[in-house]
Parts: C-alpha cells; structure tokens; sequence
C-alpha cells in the first residue's frame, strides 16, 4: 500500500466490522427468501452471494417483488431471530483505546437507522463516535460528505469494513481501505478488490495502527546524542 503517515481518523462499518449479526440477519434473509420460494442460504453461502448495496442482492434474486415489502419482511424477522447481535471481540477495548489516543472515530452503516440506534445505546457505544451515519442504502454516495462535514484529511483518514461495498467506497473518497474478514464477506470475494489492508481482525489491526503511530513519534532527543 502507498506509504502515509499514520491514520489519525477511522470511519467504521457496523455489521461484521464491530458487532456480529450475522446470525440474526441470515436468519431475517432466509426468513425472506423462503416466503418466496427461494432456498435458504448457509453461513458461507451468504457470505459469497450477499452484497450491497442490499437493493442490487434482492433485485437479482427477486425481480418482481417491490423493495418495501420485502424490506418490511427482514425487519420483522430481524427482530424475531433467535440469535442474539453480539459486539466483535476487541472492539470495545480498541474502541477505548482510540480515544485515549485521541484517534477520531465514525460510523457509516447501511443498517436500518432504528434498529443501529438501538444497538448503539445497548453497547453504551454512543460516547465512542464523533458521529454516526446509519440507513444509508450506497455508502459510496455520502464519503465526500462525511469527510468535508468533519474537515477530514484523506490522507489520514480509513474506512473499515467487511464487505466490497466498504472497500470501494474508501476508494471513491480517496482514503485508505481496510478489510477485516469478521464478517459478511468471504476472504476471497474481499481479496478480489484488493483492499490497502486486510487484517484477521480488529486486534491485528490494532497492532498494525500502533506499531505505525510508535513509528511515526518523533525520536526522543536523549537517543540522539552521540
Ligand atoms: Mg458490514
């Protein structure tokens, strides 16, 4: 990747990057697609057939259905699943950890704006994000907003995400494209867009971002004597 300064601003993803709800959205999707006649999906199926933005994944499967009533469908099956959402390991202390070391930190989520709100409070999250922007359908089409809104350098700036969809749009705002593989995309559907970073997860990529900043501190003038 091109070699730039050390990142001062994250912009995170939600689903599959710092909270886990695959479980409950593939049980709302295949809750949609078998009402349709459509076969259920597995874990790995989902993550090589799902994409966003989630309209084009459902225009293709469901032509004929209109978006509002199969969005009603997911909804109520969302919040009927069995399985709980859950935070990702590491990130409530990486999250913590951005702060002390006073990193900025956003939210760009496609997720229904209602139900991110409502996680958000239950993870007693809000405190961490300078801002959040949830319920937007193509996140390619808000970057350049959220980073003039918020006077952010591009050269210092990444979006993490775990779907091809985060990757292009880093790329369409001209930051830095971090992949984290805990989510809704398979590696390699991710490794075809060839991100700036891919990381396991969020403690690698954490170790990545603390050995750059470590890098990057000024030298101390009492090793610079003799
Ligand atoms: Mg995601």
């Amino acid at each position: 990747m091109p070699i730039r300064p050390p990142l001062r601003n994250l912009i995170f993803d939600w689903s599959g990057t710092l909270v886990d709800d695959l479980g409950p959205v593939l049980e709302a999707t295949n809750s949609v697609l078998v009402a349709h006649g459509l076969a259920a999906l597995d874990r790995e199926g989902f993550r090589r057939a799902f994409r966003l933005p989630y309209q084009e994944f459902y225009a293709e499967l469901l032509p004929t259905v209109p978006l509002a009533h199969l969005e009603e469908q997911f909804r109520t099956a969302f919040a009927a699943a069995a399985t709980p959402v859950t935070v990702l390991p590491h990130a409530r202390e990486k999250l913590d950890w951005c702060r002390k070391r006073g990193l900025r930190t956003f939210v760009l989520t496609s997720m229904d704006a209602l139900a991110f709100e409502q996680q958000l409070d239950a993870f007693g999250w809000r405190h961490h994000f300078e801002a959040t922007y949830a319920g937007v359908q193509d996140k390619r089409q808000v970057i350049h907003q959220i980073l003039e809104a918020h006077q952010l350098n591009p050269e210092l700036t990444a979006f993490v995400g775990d779907m091809t969809h985060d990757v292009e749009t880093a790329r369409h705002g001209g930051i830095t494209s971090i992949a984290v593989l805990t989510g809704y995309n398979h590696p390699e559907v991710l490794a075809a867009l060839s991100p700036d970073l891919t990381v396991a997860n969020l403690q690698v990529l954490w170790e990545w971002l603390d050995q750059r900043m470590d890098a990057h501190r000024a030298p101390d003038p009492t090793h610079i004597s003799s």
